[in-house]
């Protein structure tokens, strides 16, 4: 395809404000760059469209040359499936980053390519919270159309049950609302597998008050390997007490000094001071190495928390192969196995030190409180995710750590509570059946779904359900 005659085209009559790159201007590389460097997409040219009808034109034209394109917000996603687009068109929507607060109606409008950081203060100075990611550079479309897990779940639930109505440029390039209102079975496959379906313009979301005040307890531990053993034993029963409000995110992450796996915990509460020192009272026992522990308001809490591990974590460009599970039970056992594993990884494989390993344990009050079938997302019964996170500063370490991670994977499922692998579909690597990523009782539904709005699967870069015959 040639996109230089498409965007020079008098015909089309772009929009003054539409932005146009090739691969030797200076802001293609920043359009297109994506977080995972590793199997990652390639494009011969990038937009940065300037109004909806002209993703509109952009999506019909697509359609009669058949090019590729990818939608882009956060550039976060990190699917080995993106790695199959070649030769495309970044639709990067940084232009729509609008963000309107109704805070007597409780709602929150933003663009369609708006990144987590961009909502922080005006929610927060608004009074108003909502249920976020755990780094600030993903983008808000991008999180919500798979699920929109984090430590507001347990509150708020799901990103994606706050969302009400989005405008949406389908396949065929039209200009649609979808609500429960309008076009409503195509909204009930948005919440859970919205990046099938079209393009979104803009999107409204319930929003809430603040919790306690947004004033937010945070403590950030590590523990030496030695400590891991019984920090992972004190784990089940925290879970089995986990109030709606409290977080935790623990990471096994390697010490560069001494080259051992140690893992850093943050724990977030918003509530009470002693009742949060009551509840991280048995992991203060075990004598963390490091221990802060501090009040952070809400609209700094993702980028402060964890050491403020958010600066590193939303750094792009690096390689990674994720493979992601989830978790009905926390087996202290099977996951003192993994931690010693991956600390002889890191011993015998120097290179793969980058790699981690997220366990995400968040309350599912809110997210179980939503009826299975009022959204796609299959996972509600789910407890905790974690995610095998390789990464590698030489690429002869890609097969030992993708093997590696495949083989933990395969240990945390066996006691995982579920009859096999699941995945959230945004932790997914790409290799999984699509009932593992959309749940099998889902799939028909979806894939009926796929057919009647994008019958082509040109959004077929994510994990793409593949259209009913
Ligand atoms: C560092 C990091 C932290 C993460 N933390 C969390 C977390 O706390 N909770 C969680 O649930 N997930 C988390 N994720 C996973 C995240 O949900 C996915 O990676 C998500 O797809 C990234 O969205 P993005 O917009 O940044 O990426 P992109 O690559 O830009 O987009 C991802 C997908 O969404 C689609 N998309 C984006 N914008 C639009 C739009 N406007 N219209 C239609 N489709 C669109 C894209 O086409 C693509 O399929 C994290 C990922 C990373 C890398």
């Amino acid at each position: 395809m040639d996109f230089r005659s498409m965007f020079q085209n008098p015909e089309n009559q772009w929009s003054s404000n539409t932005q146009v790159f090739f691969p030797n201007d200076p802001q293609f590389a920043s359009s297109t760059e994506r977080w995972n460097a590793y199997e990652r997409p390639t494009y011969k040219a990038a937009v940065r469209p300037g109004s909806a009808e002209d993703v509109q034109k952009i999506i019909k034209l697509a359609a009669s040359n058949e090019f590729p394109f990818l939608v882009t917000s956060g550039n976060h996603g990190y699917s080995a499936t993106f790695g199959t687009l070649d030769d495309g068109l970044a639709i990067d929507m940084r232009n729509f980053n609008s963000v309107t607060i109704n805070a007597a109606a409780n709602t929150m409008t933003i663009g369609g390519g708006t990144i987590f950081n961009q909502i922080y203060d005006p929610l927060y100075n608004a009074g108003k919270e909502i249920q976020s990611g755990a780094v600030s550079t993903v983008g808000v479309l991008g999180i919500t159309l798979g699920g929109g897990i984090g430590r507001y779940q347990g509150i708020h639930g799901l990103l994606l049950d706050a969302l009400q109505s989005v405008r949406m440029v389908t396949a065929k390039g039209d200009l649609i609302t979808v609500s429960s209102a309008s076009n409503s079975d195509l909204f009930w496959g948005l919440r859970g597998a919205g990046m099938n379906f079209g393009a979104i313009t803009e999107a409204t979301y319930r929003v809430s008050d603040l919790t306690n005040g947004g004033q937010v307890r945070n403590a950030d531990l590590i523990f030496p390997v030695s400590a891991a053993p019984e920090f992972f034993k004190a784990l089940p029963s925290f879970k089995a007490k986990q109030p709606k409000e409290m977080a935790c995110i623990a990471v096994v992450i390697c010490d560069n000094a001494s080259g051992e796996a140690q893992i850093l915990v943050n724990f977030t509460f918003p509530g009470p001071e002693d009742e949060f020192m009551k509840l991280i009272q048995p992991f203060l026992d075990l004598n963390p190495g490091t221990q802060v522990i501090n009040t952070l308001p809400w609209n700094e809490l993702v980028t402060k928390s964890g050491f403020g591990i958010d600066a590193l974590l939303g750094v792009k460009g690096q390689p990674h192969s994720i493979f992601g599970a989830n978790l009905k039970n926390i087996d202290s056992s099977k996951w003192v196995e993994i931690f010693n594993r991956m600390n002889s990884f890191y011993a015998s494989t120097p290179a793969a030190r980058t790699s981690t390993i997220a366990l995400e344990v968040f309350s599912t009050e809110a997210v179980a409180a939503v009826p299975d079938d009022a959204t796609a997302y299959p996972w509600r019964d789910a407890q905790a995710y974690v995610m095998f996170q390789m990464g590698w500063t030489d690429p002869s370490a890609t097969d030992a750590a993708t093997a590696l991670a495949i083989e933990l994977r395969n240990m945390v499922v066996s006691t995982s509570g579920y009859s096999g692998l699941t995945t959230y579909v945004s932790y997914a690597h790409g290799e999984e059946t699509l009932e593992q990523k959309y749940g099998a009782n889902k799939l028909p539904r979806l894939q009926a779904l796929k057919k009647k709005w994008d019958p082509k699967n040109v959004f077929a870069y994510n994990n793409a359900i593949v259209p009913s015959t």
